[in-house]
């Protein structure tokens, strides 16, 4: 298809959504920011009312502008002095702040270019989307900004089992003495274990996860990227694992991490599907507790549950949950050794993380029914090209269909935390305008 793309249709108002319209807008392209609910530029992340919420990247990355590295420490200098250190994390809700404030802020030096819609994406078509409420917005191109998807519910049990703990008023019915199960022990689980003592909550949680992998925490300064050796970037997987242990006991984890961190995206984009399969199977519950670290503080919060007894991590798989409306009873399978009882506390907390089924989603499900999408080898997502543009069933790239934040894994694999989606709303931008 040729021709113009005047009109962009961003399906998802979140950080990817909100910042993509604005650089859209400053380069003189319109879009329609659509969005489920009004508050534009926070999704799940920045949406939180709780202050003890941090940030997992240091403040001095967070700039949501690719070419103005210091654009977030500037604005926290004028707006919230009191977070104004570069090198701390701040509460997400200010970083919410600060997206809501540069969208605000490009709408009025760009009158007109941007127009919010509130509804729910049922579906798109060759000119446009269509919306839930029967509502048809023609566009030029779509970009699908969408985040990751809600919570798989860890049994279809009602009751005691709180299936969407990111659900507002989730955790309400949670007494200050109850003891939980909470099943994943990832970022989650740690946002909810902080929202709960937040609320005052002194009961005990015992946390089930495959691995039983808690995130580990920043280091109290940044960490200086080490080199990355010749070793670790070339050869089977095997032998790339075992320099990178020897880097991490010569130069520290976090170095090797922070090495890594620039040529992710290549070193994924250049590897083949078996690497991947191996990568995804096996690597990456070790990648994703050494990638996305806590705030210090807030590592330090979770150390002293544990000392304290409060917390519990046990590995292992589920194997039937059930509840009632008194509580919930949780059969488990320990990783090694013998069976174990039964777990059994007041509430479960599904805090396993998003499900993905592209296939299921009403928007992206019809896509490939059509043929106008496919799913990448592994089943992460689309398969997008190098600016991420959809691959349709024949392999050719639409002009005119992107994803871009965390349902672009498949392409991109990091492609979550803001200097990760802020690159490549550059890359969007570029391939529309
Ligand atoms: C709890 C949490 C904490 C995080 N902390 C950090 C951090 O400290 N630093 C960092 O760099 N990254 C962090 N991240 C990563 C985060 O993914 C990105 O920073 C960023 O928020 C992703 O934004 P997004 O717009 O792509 O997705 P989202 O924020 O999920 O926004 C997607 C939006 O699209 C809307 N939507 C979806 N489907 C439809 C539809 N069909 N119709 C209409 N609207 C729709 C949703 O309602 C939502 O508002 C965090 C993520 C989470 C979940």
């Amino acid at each position: 298809m040729t021709g113009r793309i005047d009109r962009v249709a961003i399906v998802g108002g979140g950080f990817s959504g909100a910042m993509l319209a604005a650089r859209l807008a400053e380069r003189g392209t319109n879009s329609i920011l659509i969005n489920r609910t009004p508050d534009f530029g926070l999704g799940v992340a920045y949406s939180t009312p709780f202050a003890g919420h941090l940030l997992n990247v240091r403040s001095a990355r967070m700039s949501a502008l690719a070419d103005r590295p210091d654009h977030f420490v500037r604005w926290l200098e004028a707006n919230a002095p009191e977070h104004e250190d570069p090198e701390g994390f701040a509460p997400r809700m200010i970083f919410g702040r600060y997206v809501q404030a540069r969208l605000a802020g490009v709408e009025a030096a760009h009158p007109g270019r941007i127009e919010r819609v509130v509804g729910e994406v049922a579906g798109i078509g060759a000119g446009g989307v269509a919306l839930s409420d029967g509502r048809r917005i023609a566009a030029d191109a779509v970009v699908l900004t969408t985040g990751n998807p809600a919570p798989r519910t860890a049994s279809g049990e009602a009751g005691a089992v709180i299936s969407d703990p990111w659900a507002p008023g989730a955790l309400d019915p949670v007494g200050a003495e109850d003891d939980i199960l909470i099943v994943g022990t990832g970022l989650t689980m740690v946002d909810m274990l902080l929202s709960l003592e937040g609320r005052g909550w002194r009961g005990r949680a015992m946390a089930l996860s495959r691995r039983g992998l808690l995130p580990r925490a920043h280091g109290e300064l940044p960490d200086p990227p080490a080199r990355a050796s010749p070793a670790l970037l070339n050869g089977p997987l095997s032998a790339r694992l075992a320099e990178a242990r020897k880097m991490s006991a010569r130069s520290g984890w976090r170095e090797m991490m922070e090495g890594l961190r620039p040529i992710t995206a290549d070193l994924w984009a250049e590897a083949d599907i078996a690497t991947r399969s191996r990568i995804v199977r096996h690597l990456r519950p070790w990648w994703d507790v050494h990638r996305h670290r806590l705030a210090p503080q807030i590592g330090a919060q979770i150390d002293r549950m544990l000392a304290e007894g409060r917390l519990a991590v046990v590995s292992g798989r589920v194997k039937a949950i059930t509840a009632d409306a008194d509580g919930v009873r949780l059969d488990w399978r320990p990783r090694q050794g013998p069976a174990r009882e039964p777990l059994t506390a007041r509430w479960l907390l599904d805090c396993t993380g998003p499900g993905h089924a592209p296939e299921a989603d009403p928007v992206t499900g019809p896509l490939l029914i059509d043929g106008r999408a496919r799913l990448d080898p592994l089943r992460l997502g689309l398969e997008l090209d190098a600016s991420g543009r959809v691959l349709a069933a024949d392999g050719d790239a639409d002009p005119r269909l992107f994803v871009l934040g965390p349902p672009a894994r498949a392409a991109f694999w990091e492609t979550i935390a803001v200097p990760d989606i802020r690159k490549r709303i550059e890359d969007v931008v570029l391939a529309l305008v």
